[in-house]
């Protein structure tokens, strides 16, 4: 009995298997046509200074409107999207809408400015970061939209940097000079070596949730701030601005700011939403 009931736990087990395997695959090749025919759409999260309260910014992330599995979050298609390829015209497509949302909150702002015009994270992948064209698609869309670059921040992950040799930074070297952000993403999961920090063209960093998430105990592990602590006081003698991912309460985002950091995401201020309610929070910010 134990072991047939055993054998069918394995069947089912097996099952699941298949049917991820089979999503899985309809999803790969469903994502080129995704593309042509508009599922894609973008949801875009607030940035807010830690100081005083004002959203400055916002990342923007990506969403897949699946005609039978409804919305998809990025972590069910990117690394789909990685594999085959179609990330690079994926990313340009995330790019070119962003950096265009950018533009029209910016003219909607029309000089109610308390924080100064609102700027736009996009994210990159590992393979975008190799793909020739990365620099030319960057400065074509900005010219195109009549963006300018410190309008624009790039996230790229901890860990698509590790090791990173001359050939990989270049581009992103170019980048910077031109004047666009280069954040390090989920910072603090990878392994990567604190000097190397100095070599890398970075500006911002993004502490990776896992720290705002052991500020959620109180009082916090007072390792957990000496280490917050650490990494705030490098990253500012480094000149590096410090973002933090993931706050959702009141009393992270409070002994975030007194550790030091600058500016904060998460659903304590709002979760990722339509680019009308960006503009919503930024301008009640503004007008008070
Ligand atoms: P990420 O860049 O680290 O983005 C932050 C993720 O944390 C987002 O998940 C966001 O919705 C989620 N988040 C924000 N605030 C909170 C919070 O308070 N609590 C919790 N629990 N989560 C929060 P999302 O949208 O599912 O995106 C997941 C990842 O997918 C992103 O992580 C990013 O690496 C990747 N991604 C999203 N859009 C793009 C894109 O256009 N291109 C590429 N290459 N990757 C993307
Ligand atoms: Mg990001
Ligand atoms: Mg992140
Ligand atoms: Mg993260």
């Amino acid at each position: 009995r134990a072991k047939s009931a055993g054998g069918n736990r394995f069947e089912l087990a097996d099952a699941e298997a298949d049917a991820r395997a089979i999503t899985r695959h309809g999803l790969t090749t469903a994502l080129p046509t995704a593309l042509e025919r508009g599922e894609f759409f973008i949801e875009y999260q607030p940035l807010v200074h830690l100081g005083d309260g004002s959203v400055r910014g916002a990342e923007a992330l990506v969403r897949w409107l699946h005609p039978q599995h409804g919305v998809l979050g990025p972590d069910r298609f990117i690394p789909l999207a990685e594999h085959t390829g179609l990330i690079v015209p994926l990313g340009r497509w995330v790019l070119e809408q962003s950096v265009r949302q950018a533009r029209e909150w910016r003219e909607l702002q029309g000089g109610v400015e308390a924080a100064g015009p609102l700027r736009i994270n996009v994210n990159l992948s590992p393979c975008q970061l190799t793909h020739p064209g990365l620099v030319q698609d960057t400065v074509d869309i900005l010219e195109r939209t009549g963006v300018a670059p410190d309008a624009l921040c790039l996230e790229v992950t901890e860990s698509a940097l590790i090791g990173a040799d001359d050939d990989l930074l270049k581009p992103l070297r170019r980048l910077a000079e031109m004047g666009v952000d280069i954040a390090l993403d989920d910072f603090g999961t990878g392994y990567s070596n604190l000097a190397n920090l100095r070599r890398l063209p970075v500006s911002i960093l993004k502490l990776d949730r896992s720290f705002t998430q052991s500020m959620q105990q109180f009082p916090a592990d007072p390792v957990d701030l000496k280490i917050v602590e650490g990494i705030v006081s490098l990253a500012h003698s480094l000149d590096l601005a410090v973002t933090v991912e993931g706050v959702e309460t009141g009393a992270q985002a409070e002994q975030l700011r007194i550790l030091g950091c600058d500016t904060a995401q998460g659903w304590y201020y709002a979760r990722p939403g339509p680019p009308e309610r960006l503009h919503q929070l930024a301008l009640v910010d503004a007008t008070g």
